[in-house]
């Protein structure tokens, strides 16, 4: 086995993969996994928006084998039960608007481009630490099947994911306020009644304290269902426990057949994401989008942008902070990153509302035309039904 490489990724979901590939048109890369299987078990609901994924993998078509259902519209249940329903057609867009994903396969084929980008790829290999030298990254510390080892790069990427120990290892601070983590908790059931190529999220403090509860389809009569609680709202009752009674609730005859634990990050964007020798992509780097939890396709964005600074630092053998900063500045720059202040005010905003609120929010937009889907023709029907609510969100629109 060799002790050196260019760069070492830690981690091969999709912002490690990405970053891999990326790298690996120019270095030597090694990508290393801890689980003896990527992509599996999926920690994810698997909806993405269409157009914006096709753009950052660079392809015109979809992989078929990549998705489980086309989505073409969604419907947002209130607390109350009022439902507001937006299609493809009334946003007059192009379909699929988007799709649930197969992520066991979708993440597999990503390492494997890695792979054949010509990364090597290494599973069942924990990173347990870094080298630092003088405060700089200088390669990583792994375990392998219970053989411990350390091999040196001069860029390390930590693409470790949510419960990410690289950024601190490396002394960023990627610590979470309670109040900026979802603790989730998902099914994938058989058998249930489900309104096709449409995502359902049901809003409101019985299932879901200031977070929201998603019916993904997954093929027919099958789904992802499951929900997310602010940290901060949890208590002794666990987010499985919520999820229990929703099902019982809503889709009685359905048949759990996979339970997934995890955490969102739903965060504002950190002060720093690099550091010398390190970058850190995806949600190791807080990337997700904050108001949704969306967080597979910033991954890939960071993931690209991070291989290809990567490749840059390799070539003027300078692999510091201030070389590196200009993944963060890219990354900041880009339509992720731009919207992010905005985005995390919405959530902000969102997760402070009670039940009534945002009944009163579904309410004012139940049953909208497609001419009034613009910011105007939003305002203009606020105005008209709930002039009181348009004072409480007039700062978001
Ligand atoms: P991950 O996909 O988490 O990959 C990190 C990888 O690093 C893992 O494979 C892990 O095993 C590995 N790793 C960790 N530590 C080490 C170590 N020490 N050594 C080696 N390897 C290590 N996003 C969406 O866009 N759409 C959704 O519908 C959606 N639904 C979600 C539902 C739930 C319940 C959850 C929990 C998340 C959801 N997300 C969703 C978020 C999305 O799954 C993540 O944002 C996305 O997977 C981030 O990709 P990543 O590559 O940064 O991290």
């Amino acid at each position: 086995m060799r002790d050196e490489y260019d760069v070492v990724v830690v981690g091969a979901g999709p912002a490690g993969s990405t970053a891999a590939r990326a790298a690996a048109e120019e270095c030597d890369v090694l990508l290393i996994e801890k689980r003896q299987e990527i992509g599996e078990p999926v920690r994810c609901a698997e909806g993405s928006p269409g157009a914006v994924l096709l753009e950052l993998l660079g392809v015109t078509e979809i992989n078929k084998k990549w998705i489980s259902s086309e989505i073409n519209g969604f419907r947002v249940n209130a607390p109350d039960g009022t439902t507001v329903d937006v299609t493809a057609e009334m946003l007059r867009m192009e379909k699929p608007l988007g799709y649930v994903l197969e992520r066991k396969i979708f993440d597999r084929d990503l390492a494997r481009d890695a792979a054949r980008a010509g990364a090597h790829v290494m599973v069942r290999t924990r990173a347990t630490g870094l080298i630092m030298e003088d405060g700089a990254v200088k390669g990583v510390k792994m375990n392998r099947l219970g053989e411990d080892f350390e091999i040196r790069s001069k860029v390390v990427i930590g693409a470790d994911g949510v419960e990410s120990q690289v950024g601190r290892w490396g002394g960023i601070n990627t610590t979470l306020k309670v109040r900026d983590i979802e603790s989730c908790a998902q099914y994938h059931m058989e058998n249930v009644d489900i309104l096709e190529e449409t995502l359902d999220i049901y809003l409101g403090e019985k299932y879901s304290p200031s977070g929201y509860t998603w019916i993904f389809p997954k093929g027919e009569r099958a789904a992802n269902v499951g929900l997310g609680v602010l940290g901060s709202k949890l208590n002794a009752k666990r987010p499985i426990d919520y999820l229990n009674e929703f099902v019982a609730d809503k889709l009685p005859d359905g048949q759990p057949v996979e339970l997934v634990v995890g955490g969102v990050p739903v965060s504002d964007l950190l002060k720093t994401v690099v550091s010398d020798g390190l970058m850190l992509v995806g949600d190791a780097a807080r990337h997700t989008e904050p108001l949704t939890g969306g967080g597979m396709l910033p991954a890939i964005s960071g993931g690209q942008t991070a291989g290809e600074v990567a490749r840059k630092a390799v070539r003027q053998n300078d692999a510091s902070e201030r070389v590196l900063r200009e993944y963060e500045t890219k990354w900041n720059n880009n339509p992720f990153g731009k919207q992010r202040k905005r985005m995390y005010k919405a959530k902000e905003f969102v997760v402070e509302r009670s039940d009534e609120e945002l009944n009163r929010m579904v309410r004012a937009v139940h049953g909208i035309q497609p001419e009034e889907l613009t910011l105007k023709g939003i305002t203009m029907r606020v105005l008209k039904k709930d002039p009181k609510l348009m004072l409480m969100i007039r700062h978001l629109l």
